[in-house]
């Protein structure tokens, strides 16, 4: 019989939960820490975060339930493209003469290349409930822009999208994307919101970065009538949403027969990695298995390796609530890397906790070794990463290395967040030499740091 690479599940075995990892990290001595009022630094009300979202939504960011149903509206949406495929990247394997077992996930066969659906759907969806009529948001290199868009879309929603000026210029066919879909877009710091024209006042040419696009949102958000905000990332309900992911991973892993050693994926604000992962973090919380996790992020905007894990503001004009979570500070604004999806200062608080406590480890890599292993695996495997999944690729292969050289076949299971089809900028830059190799500039975190609010985190 032919080597199985493809793990292919039913349109039935859609997950009708979304698994809800607080509980059982609460369980193992990591209870969540509340988020805190910016600016009496006292746990957050309801009411602040009802402001920006409807009560359904605000009801699963808090809650403790251990899973939570999947509307039907939001099932028969998910069943357009999942379940998404499970890969075996044997010809990677016999590329790079490894024993290593090497799995992906694959995300990019959603409508927009992405996750983002996964999470843009549900939001779109309890918001019509709730009879919010538009929707604003921020996006980096306009996955989300786009997943939302697509989800305002289909739900009869407007949407407003605030887009990082420095992606703007340089992918511009995610704007049109997102304009195809009915919203409109604008570059990230516009003259339109208090938050953007301060920062203009300071730099006329700010390249932008999530975290000025987030105050701008969030903005636009409450002043507007009607309106409520959305986020893409980092929040705990959209970590949750993505649970889709690793849950049909498990039953693909065990048509493999297999169970992964080591599980990895990139972390922007962390939600594609704790999709794929949180289902298997699960097994090792509960002691039954011993699994590295490895999350991957830019050298550019290095949160998890290089920041300090501490109450900071969720952005740039410390309009949010303070989240206990790895930053570089919220003042911090990364080189403009191609990884737009990653550029953000701060990550998801139970993925920052997971890490504090050692169950997950992190790394980080500069542009041109990210895109080398990116090449690599689109000539073996036919399928172009995204910036953002190829960092992922790099540790893939790093592992996959390591395991030659150690002679130990272990499995190793990783999320392809994403497709790079509107991402050949960053790609003609690699392969002309014309990437610079940007890292981090210890002075700009230093200093970013020091405009942490002074509150302690416990613990
Ligand atoms: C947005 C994005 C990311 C980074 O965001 P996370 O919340 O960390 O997942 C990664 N990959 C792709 C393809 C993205 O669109």
């Amino acid at each position: 019989m032919a080597e199985a690479v493809q793990f292919n599940l039913k349109p039935d075995d859609v997950p009708t939960a979304w698994y809800n990892i607080l509980p059982d990290m609460a369980a193992q001595g990591m209870p969540p820490l509340p988020p805190l009022h910016p600016g009496t630094h006292e746990p957050v009300t309801p009411d602040l975060l009802l402001a920006l979202f409807p009560e359904s939504i605000v009801k699963q960011e808090v809650s403790a339930e251990p899973t939570i149903d999947i509307p039907g509206g939001v099932l028969d949406v998910y069943r357009l493209w999942r379940p998404t495929p499970l890969y075996r990247a044997r010809r990677l394997e016999k590329a790079l003469q490894t024993p290593a077992h090497i799995y992906f996930k694959y995300e990019g066969t959603s409508p927009v290349g992405s996750h983002k659906p996964n999470t843009a759907v549900a939001q779109a969806y309890y918001n019509k409930e709730a009879g919010t009529k538009r929707l604003t948001t921020e996006t980096g290199a306009g996955q989300w822009g786009s997943a939302l868009s697509m989800g305002c879309a289909f739900f009869g929603l407007e949407c407003l999208v605030f887009m990082v000026k420095a992606s703007y210029y340089q992918k511009p066919y995610r704007r049109v994307l997102m304009e195809t879909f009915g919203a409109e877009v604008r570059p990230s710091p516009t003259s339109t919101t208090e938050a953007g024209k301060k920062i203009l006042e300071g730099d006329p040419e700010s390249p932008g970065s999530l975290g000025i696009a987030i105050s701008e949102a969030i903005e636009a958000a409450v002043t507007g009538t009607d309106t409520k905000y959305s986020i893409g990332s980092v929040a705990n309900h959209v970590l949750l949403h993505q649970t889709v992911i690793g849950q049909e991973a498990r039953k693909q892993m065990d048509l493999a027969g297999q169970y992964p050693d080591v599980v990895i994926g990139c972390v922007g604000g962390g939600s594609n990695y704790a999709g794929l992962a949180y289902p298997f973090m699960q097994d090792r919380l509960n002691g039954k298995r011993d699994t590295t996790f490895i999350a991957c992020e830019p050298a550019a905007c290095p949160t998890l390796t290089k920041g300090k894990f501490a109450y900071d503001f969720g952005d740039t004009g410390q309009m949010t609530p303070l989240f206990p979570m790895y930053t570089i500070g919220h003042q911090f604004v990364p080189a403009p890397v191609h990884a737009g999806g990653l550029r953000y200062h701060g990550d998801a608080p139970s993925l920052s906790l997971l890490v504090k406590h050692g169950h997950m480890e992190a790394r980080a890599y500069t542009q041109n070794p990210v895109f080398e292993a990116a090449v690599q695996f689109t000539r073996a495997e036919g399928i172009i990463p995204g910036p953002e999944p190829a960092h992922a690729v790099r540790a893939v292969i790093d592992e996959a290395i390591e395991a030659r050289e150690s002679g130990k076949e272990k499995v190793i299971l990783f999320n392809l967040s994403g497709h790079g089809h509107f991402d050949m900028q960053a790609y003609d830059d690699y392969l002309a030499g014309r990437l610079p190799e940007v890292e981090f500039r210890q002075a700009d975190v230093d200093a970013a740091m020091t405009k942490l609010p002074p509150v302690p985190v416990p613990g």
